[in-house]
């Protein structure tokens, strides 16, 4: 009686402990798919492809703290935008995902250098690039106009890609050649020109005349215009002369941003670079 009464209580005993057992591995594997598939809804599909690229062409820029506050896991050195507010920081360092297409409206051919451009802009911006170009054209510069304003991912893709290729026909590895392209054209999701904010504004003779941007537009008379004009029109001179070690870009004195005029009133009156102005706010 007792054994049989004995053996009763193990069998429940090890039940009991096969049931405690098995809830906790169902536990721990909801627990452990949890943060997995919420992660993967939002934004990490979008990482995979564009910045496997990215990694290895910006090694050589990996030194730059980059300071966008966009959730970096510090495991690569390019972080994926998520926040495509007005201020959005994309540089070597902070991509657009592959995925991302402003709200874009359409600025009439006429405002640009060539009509074979994209002539699509954010909607938050083109209207105030017109207005400013209009005002120089007011001024008295009559050839001022758009080189380039908004860039699709794909056409980056493709132009960085072709860049990637002449190099490897030249001889170099495919890593070798990417890091080339990357001196002379920005990765895909890289360039500010993918966030519709940021337009190459020139005069057109000079352009003709110049054959190529050099930074000396700065010494024309729309160069100078446009550097004391912009920050009424909400835009800022995005790759100023002095804060090359921050932007990691040349100088270019013909590249301007849209930030919105309080901001750009803002960042010109401190004297930082976007970079410095963002990390600072
Ligand atoms: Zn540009």
């Amino acid at each position: 009686m007792s054994k049989k009464r004995k053996l009763k209580k193990n069998v429940t005993v090890a039940i009991t402990a096969a049931v405690v057992i098995i809830a906790a591995v169902i536990l721990i594997a909801i627990l452990k798919n949890k943060p997995q598939t919420s992660v993967a809804s939002s934004s990490s599909s979008v990482q995979s492809s564009s910045e496997a690229q990215q990694s290895s062409s910006s090694t050589p820029v990996s030194s730059t703290p980059a300071s966008s506050g966009t959730g970096s896991s510090s495991s690569s050195a390019v972080n994926i935008v998520h926040d495509f507010g007005i201020l959005m920081l994309v540089n070597k360092n902070n991509a657009l995902p592959s995925n991302y297409t402003p709200n874009l409206i359409t600025i009439p051919k006429s405002y640009y250098y060539t009509t074979d451009k994209d002539n699509h802009f954010d909607s938050r911006a083109a209207t105030y690039l017109e207005n400013m170009i209009d005002a120089g054209r007011k001024a008295g510069l009559s050839d001022l106009c758009i080189l380039s304003g908004y860039r699709t991912y794909a056409y980056q893709q493709n132009n960085f890609d072709q860049h990637v290729k002449s190099y490897e026909a030249s001889g170099e590895t495919n890593a070798q050649a990417k890091i080339d392209a990357a001196k002379l054209v920005a990765p895909p999701g890289t360039s500010e020109h993918e966030t519709g904010l940021a337009a190459d504004v020139i005069s057109s003779a000079w352009y003709k005349r110049n054959g190529t941007l050099t930074a000396d537009f700065d010494n024309t008379d729309a160069g100078k215009w446009l550097r004391a004009n912009c920050v009424n029109y909400g835009f800022i001179l995005r790759y100023p002369e002095d804060k090359v070690d921050v932007t990691k870009y040349d100088y270019e004195s013909w590249h301007f941003r849209f930030v919105g005029v309080d901001d750009a009133k803002k960042i010109t009156d401190s004297g930082l670079c976007l970079e410095e102005y963002v990390a600072k706010n």
